[in-house]
């Protein structure tokens, strides 16, 4: 499809119902479209809509090794129950000595750097096996998704699709509600949304419900949804987001990363 068209389909489905646009997206681009998943309370809805209407549609799932082992438990029997296609995504083995070396520290003394290491670059190797990335992103969430689009063209040719964009907190309270879908296990002791262990903490009835991620370091997205999805090159990434690589930077280089 030319961008021209993409935009106009993109403003098509704003009023589309975000089954209809699922359904678009998997039949137009089958079998090169895939999903991204959390697993978490909020993500129920769009998983539970993706598998009703195509069961075999690959589930991504950035298993960073930082999970809280109630996520991986609960990715574990919602994949079972649902009979759901997961496809675990890991980081690249050139940055394992790296990783290790900085297990503890990483993920708070350079989150942007850990998020780069354990999802944006594991996600864009998987999805350069697909046409079209389906995402359960919605406009309520930051303000840097309040001006995403339904449709979206990357450069690289990826479609990006993101069927719940229009829905809010209460639509996906409604939804679970109405097929009594299961909620994360921490959902009901304060993790309203759940990342890893290491940037997630419980937040209060009043709080925002992303406020408990990446609490008091001045972070609010992991990068998939922003323009550090864009960056492909360390070095491009280190330059426009300050980033410092500690010891170990000579594996990476080494390595071509
Ligand atoms: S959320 Fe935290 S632990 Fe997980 S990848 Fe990002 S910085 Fe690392």
């Amino acid at each position: 499809m030319l961008p021209s068209e993409i935009e106009k389909l993109s403003q098509e489905f704003e009023t589309k119902t975000p089954q209809e646009i699922i359904r678009w997206a998997l039949e137009e681009y089958w079998p090169e479209a895939a999903l991204s998943s959390s697993f978490q309370t909020q993500s129920m809805p769009l998983l539970h809509m993706v598998t009703r209407i195509n069961r075999s549609a690959p589930v991504f799932f950035l298993d960073t090794g930082y999970h809280f082992w109630d996520t991986l438990m609960f990715r574990e029997r919602i994949a079972s129950e649902w009979r759901i296609n997961v496809v675990d995504l890991y980081r690249d083995h050139h940055w394992d000595v790296f990783a290790r070396n900085h297990i503890r520290s990483l993920p708070l003394e350079d989150p942007d750097l850990c998020c780069y290491l354990h999802k944006v670059q594991p996600m864009q190797k998987a999805l350069q096996d697909v046409k079209a990335w389906i995402t359960g992103i919605r406009r309520d969430q930051t303000s840097a998704r309040a001006h995403a689009k339904i449709l979206e063209l990357q450069p690289d040719g990826l479609l990006k699709v993101n069927p719940l964009l229009n829905w809010t907190k209460t639509d996906i309270a409604r939804y679970m509600q109405e097929h009594n879908l299961p909620k994360h296990p921490l959902y009901e002791t304060g993790y309203r949304s759940v990342g890893c262990a290491p940037c997630t903490v419980a937040i209060g009835m009043d709080d925002d419900d992303r406020a408990g991620r990446w609490a008091g370091r001045g972070k609010v997205e992991c990068g998939l949804h922003t323009e550090m999805f864009r960056k492909k090159d360390i070095e491009e990434l280190k330059r426009d987001f300050r980033i410092e690589v500690k010891e170990g930077a000579k594996e990476e280089k080494s390595a071509g990363v």
